[in-house]
């Protein structure tokens, strides 16, 4: 019976994986990593299929492909709901912050670009940090300007337009001027 099982676990890890699809440090699909699009692909090739959700999609969605509101995030959603996270931490940023608060934020930044669920983008964003990008806390213009700058190495990477960095604070903390 082992022998069995065992073989049927080799031949699904033969399986080619589709494209896109990330494996996590476990060797295992990273549903983080991944998006729903590349994940919904593998699992059609599986041979358990997922149970379907019976779901209305969510408001503004526009497309087939996007995933139920209630599945675990995909590397897109979790995507966007750290960008609001961040952003929204440097529009709260003080214009004057202490020396406490400038050093909270580097060591939060560090714990963050380790613990991001999505283990290659945490990788990246480490990388980029390193490569003279560290984070500039020194007030809320700055931070928010730094976080601009760090969506915009990740928008680049993807092949997305760039956010002109100067309107920062109307998207993220004023509102738009016009
Ligand atoms: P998002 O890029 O999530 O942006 C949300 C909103 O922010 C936009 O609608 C826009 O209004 C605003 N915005 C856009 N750019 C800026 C900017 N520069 N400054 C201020 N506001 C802006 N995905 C991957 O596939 N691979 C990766 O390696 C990867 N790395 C990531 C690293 C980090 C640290 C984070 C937080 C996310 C990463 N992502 C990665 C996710 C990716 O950046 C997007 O969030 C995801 O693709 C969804 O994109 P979106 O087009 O919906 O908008």
């Amino acid at each position: 019976k082992m022998k069995v099982e065992q073989q049927a676990r080799d031949e699904q890890a033969q399986k080619p994986l589709p494209k896109g699809v990330v494996l996590g440090p476990d060797g295992k699909p990273c549903r983080t990593c991944t998006s729903s699009a590349s994940w919904k692909a593998m699992m059609k090739g599986a041979t358990t299929q997922p149970t379907k959700v019976a779901t209305t999609p969510p408001a503004g969605a526009t497309s087939s492909l996007q995933p139920p509101p209630d599945c675990p995030p995909d590397v897109e959603q979790l995507g966007r709901s750290s960008w609001t996270l961040l952003h929204a931490m440097t529009a709260a940023y003080p214009e004057r912050p202490s020396l406490t608060q400038q050093m909270e934020t580097k060591q939060f930044l560090g714990l963050f670009s380790k613990m991001y669920p999505c283990w290659v983008c945490a990788d990246d964003f480490r990388t980029w940090m390193k490569d003279g990008n560290e984070p500039r806390v020194s007030n809320r213009e700055d931070f928010g300007q730094w976080m601009c700058e760090a969506h915009n190495a990740v928008n680049v990477k993807l092949g997305k337009q760039s956010f002109d960095c100067k309107r920062w604070e109307e998207r993220w903390r004023t509102g738009w001027k016009d």
